[in-house]
């Protein structure tokens, strides 16, 4: 292969930074992680300097992508105890009947409920830490030389759920889609101007899974001995790996491993998850079925993707849930993922539309309710039932007095640098274990020791906004898996085939824009789970934009150099988002084990004003059970409100 060198002064995105703060050497929260990395990433203090957070792109989105640095730099204040003197005695403030902290999709859903279960006169403030609300489903956007060009910032892709005439008698996904008018057939961009027929996901996982990724043209690079050396193969699992540089043993195993259907069949889902949640799926692949370590190695990518650490890290009940080979046979070729323009963030405007109208510009249409503006002055409106507060911190709340005779919360929240109190009947409390531990100060001990099992792993998306993608068209692909070697970036990339809404009608052709995204997980098989993470998440935070960037540039003159990539005429900007706690790892034990009872069935109880809704509850993180959560926990509040 030709060598291509990179260009040391690429045209990108640092012309157009939006918010220049950073942290340095910052790393998150940490919980259960090991020795060693737990004390070097509590020491570590976010140090905030130009450099860190990097551009945004444009539109409602700029300027909440990924964490902020203000939110880590909150999350590391609050961690180290800074706000808890601030809970006093009686503090004056606004008084409400709820407060939910956290507007992402178990928020969100904790909203929706509440609205409809609400008595004429109670009142509800949400609080978020970041400027948009959605969480971890959020939009970056673009314009490439006059195209609005949309990509998610975390959560992506989903299959439309089955259709059910009552929303009530439903949970999930499907209770949404019926309750919100979430159309089920959606239109897609037909390619244009292509030498040849490419095939692409909709979303950014389908071609990592087993079965999917066959109806997908992926690209796997096998890494040479000298950089921007290797080989492509090209739908490599339809040509059983022939086309691959990987000795014949190797291609045996990890066939044997792609091409095993469900081993094992279980009496109910309790049977499984009681058995499959003593073993990882590394385990499981190795000891009980005896195939070796090809395939496990493999999986890490899927699993690292879906639920932020690799088979050794992954409950095998986890892996039978998703669902991974020798657990399940492939996916019937009916199934068809899909992807609003900017990911989840199509969720999260539905459940804003569905609660608060007038916040999302327009009609109530899909058209509307995807690209309309958000109206951010009507978030927050005095005398309306619903508000909803954005850039605040929530440091601290606590009963009034000893939980079990409470009759208030007391809650103080940072906005602008200032602390500001809320009295309130009752909390739900929409955020991670990593964040609650440390706020809701009078947390019961069996509580603290549950959210102390939880380990939390970091994630990066990185968008990059391509004036055109003709070096792919070149390699005849739309996705790219590489194996990683040390100075490598990331492991895969891909092209999603646009959705068409209304209006927004995005190109298809390798000579206009487009993004392509690169999913990055963090996992270090081998290590232990606590210093995986730990160690994750100090790279994550601890790198500059600008290496970041770099690595980005390198890496993708490593995978298309040869191809004609060039840095400065095909890159138009780069977004990335960092999530530092970005999915619950679901470890052997995670659900309980043998006993069927874990941590999460702890945190579900309601305990005296407060309850508890975040993702990380259901194990796999998805958006419908998500706002099942915040369902759930509204229902538990309304019995003392
Ligand atoms: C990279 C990635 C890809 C994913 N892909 C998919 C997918 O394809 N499909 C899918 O369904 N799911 C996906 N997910 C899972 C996603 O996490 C869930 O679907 C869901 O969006 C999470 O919602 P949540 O409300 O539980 O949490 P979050 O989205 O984390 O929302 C919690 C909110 O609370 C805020 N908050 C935290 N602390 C405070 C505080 N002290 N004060 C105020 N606010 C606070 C947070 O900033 C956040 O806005 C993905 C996740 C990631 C990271």
């Amino acid at each position: 292969m030709k060598k291509s060198g990179l260009d040391p002064d690429p045209r990108i995105t640092r012309r157009d930074f939006v918010n220049g703060l950073s942290v340095v050497a910052g790393a998150a929260l940490l919980s259960r992680a090991a020795p060693g990395f737990a004390q070097a990433e509590r020491a570590l203090r976010p140090s905030m300097d130009a450099g860190w957070y990097g551009y945004g792109g444009v539109g409602d989105y700029k300027e909440s992508h990924g964490n902020t640095p203000e939110s880590v730099a909150d999350a590391h204040r609050i961690r180290d105890g800074e706000f808890d003197a601030l809970l006093g005695p009686p503090v004056a403030g606004e008084e409400y009947d709820l407060v939910i902290v956290g507007c992402g999709m178990a928020g969100l859903g904790a909203a929706l409920e509440y609205m409809k279960r609400r008595k004429t006169g109670q009142t509800c403030l949400m609080l978020d830490n970041h400027p948009v609300f959605g969480g971890e489903a959020k939009e970056n956007e673009f314009r490439v030389d006059g195209t609005t060009l949309f990509g998610p910032q975390g959560a992506n892709g989903f299959f439309v759920p089955a259709r059910v005439d009552d929303y009530r008698s439903a949970s999930g996904d499907a209770r949404y889609y019926a309750e919100l008018g979430i159309p089920r057939e959606l239109p897609y961009q037909s390619l244009d101007n292509a030498a040849r027929a490419l095939n692409f996901c909709h979303d950014n996982y389908g071609y990592l899974v087993r079965g999917l990724q066959d109806r997908i043209s992926t690209g796997h690079f096998f890494s040479g001995e000298e950089q921007d050396e290797g080989q492509w193969a090209v739908d490599m699992w339809r040509k059983e790996l022939r086309n691959t540089p990987l000795p014949e043993d190797r291609r045996k195993a990890l066939m044997g491993w792609y091409e095993c259907g469900a081993t094992r069949s279980f009496e109910s889902d309790d049977a499984a998850k009681r058995y499959l949640d003593q073993m990882s799926y590394k385990e499981f692949l190795e000891r009980v079925l005896e195939i070796g370590s090809e395939g496990s190695a493999y999986a890490d990518l899927f699993l690292a993707s879906a639920a932020g650490l690799g088979s050794d890290a992954t409950s095998a009940y986890a892996a039978y849930l998703l669902p991974m080979p020798g657990l399940n046979d492939a996916p019937g070729t009916h199934l068809k993922r899909h992807s609003f323009p900017g990911g989840n963030s199509g969720y999260a405007r539905y459940f804003v539309k569905g609660v608060m109208p007038e916040a999302i510009g327009g009609e109530r249409s899909f058209d509307d309710i995807i690209t309309g503006k958000i109206n951010f002055d009507v978030l927050d409106r005095e005398r309306h039932p619903l508000r909803m507060r954005l850039s605040s911190t929530v440091v601290a709340v606590r009963h009034d007095r000893e939980y079990e005779s409470a009759d208030h919360v007391e809650l103080v929240y940072m906005r602008a640098g200032e602390a500001r109190a809320v009295r309130t009947k009752a909390v739900v409390m929409a955020t991670g274990g990593w964040i609650n531990k440390h706020v809701v100060l009078d947390l019961p001990h069996d509580y603290r020791n549950a959210y102390d099992k939880f380990v939390h792993a970091p994630f990066l998306v990185a968008n990059v906004a391509l004036t055109n993608w003709r070096f792919m068209e070149k390699l005849g692909i739309t996705a790219a898996i590489w194996e990683k070697s040390d100075d490598d970036f990331g492991y895969t990339c891909n092209l999603r085939r646009p959705m068409l809404v209304g209006r927004h009608r995005p190109p298809l052709d390798p000579n206009r824009p487009a993004v392509l995204s690169f999913y990055t997980p963090f996992h270090q098989p081998g290590l232990p789970i606590g210093a995986q993470v730990s160690k994750g998440r100090s790279e994550l935070m601890s790198t500059s934009y600008a290496d970041f960037e770099r690595k980005i540039i390198r890496q993708m003159y490593k995978l298309f150099g040869a191809a004609g990539f060039d840095a400065k005429k095909d890159i138009a900007g780069i977004i990335l988002n960092r999530w530092g706690h970005a999915y619950s790892v679901p470890y052997p034990g995670f659900y309980g084990g043998a006993t069927g009872v874990g941590p999460r069935d702890v945190i579900r109880r309601r305990y005296g004003r407060i309850a508890f809704a975040h993702s990380e509850l259901d194990g796999l993180q998805h958006w419908g059970p998500a706002a099942d959560e915040g369902r759930r926990a509204v229902n538990q509040i309304m019995a003392v409100l």
